[in-house]
């Protein structure tokens, strides 16, 4: 049969003759369904139409995956590479063997996971070709449409690989999480994917319900949100499409977080009158 991918968010289905009927990805208020209706591919066709994957290092021990032309959501994967072995981070919804081949060369993958659905892409995918556990924040289990055994929840944090840590966060999404490090310069990484999001500024960073659809999230909310990030010791962060903040980041989230949270309470209203 045929793993059926979502043309517009990449994330793997479950392996039928026909497709589903609608993505529940796309379906849902964070994301959409495309003026022409929902669209399904699979892997042997992407790979017939030239989709190639291209790995380059972000930072030492840090490596980023993409994709070209796009596939899906088409966020940049993050690889971190430990003695220990390798996570894979917001996986894409896109892998072919010479992809495989490069990863391998860079130690492989000993385990996968994502921020939050959104990201799922060929999870599955990837842990069956490199024999890992898919690991899924168990407040977002429910959104993975691809069941497979190598599928495992987790809670709160857990500690993936000696030194790299996930932490749930919520906001974007109940399970919403960020992954912890410790760099090659000693210093500590988050890798949030959308989580907390970086802005064209490199400094500012913010945090949404959807990004497609430009929806907000409460005060309430994203100060919860900031509570649990600034609980975590961190010095710089990577998003899920290349936004970071390479220094104090820390002290950026905390007055992006402020800076976010006075907009939606209506602090700056009076700014905005005709
Ligand atoms: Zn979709
Ligand atoms: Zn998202």
């Amino acid at each position: 049969m045929t793993v059926w991918i979502c043309r517009t968010c990449a994330v793997e289905q479950p392996d039928t003759v026909a497709p589903p009927g609608s993505c529940a990805v796309c379906s849902d208020d964070r994301q959409y369904v495309r003026p022409d209706g929902q669209r399904w591919t699979s892997m042997v066709e992407l790979v017939a139409e030239g989709h190639r994957g291209s790995v380059a290092e972000v930072e030492p021990g840090l490596h980023g995956i993409t994709v070209s032309p796009g596939v899906g959501i088409g966020q940049r994967s993050l690889l971190v590479r430990t003695p220990a072995g390798n996570l894979l981070w917001d996986p894409t919804g896109y892998v072919d063997d010479a992809l495989e081949a490069a990863v391998r060369e860079l130690g492989g993958v000993a385990a996968v996971a994502s921020s939050h659905p959104h990201m799922f892409g060929a999870q599955v995918e990837w842990g069956r070709r490199f024999d890992a556990p898919v690991l899924v924040q168990d407040a977002d289990r429910s959104w993975v449409q691809r069941e497979d055994p190598c599928i495992q929840g987790w809670g709160e944090s857990v500690e993936v690989l000696p030194g790299v840590t996930l932490h749930r966060i919520g906001g974007h999404f109940p399970g919403s999480a960020v992954a912890h490090l410790v760099g090659a310069d000693g210093c500590n990484v988050l890798l949030t994917g959308d989580t907390v999001a970086g802005t064209p500024d490199e400094h500012w960073v913010s945090f949404m319900r959807s990004f497609p659809n430009q929806l907000p999230l409460s005060a309430a909310v994203v100060g919860r949100v900031a509570d649990r990030v600034l609980a975590l010791d961190f010095d710089r962060l990577h998003d899920n499409f290349g936004g970071r903040v390479l220094a104090d980041a820390h002290t950026w989230v905390e007055r992006s977080a402020e800076r976010y949270i006075g907009w939606v309470r209506g602090d700056f209203d009076h700014l905005t009158e005709p």
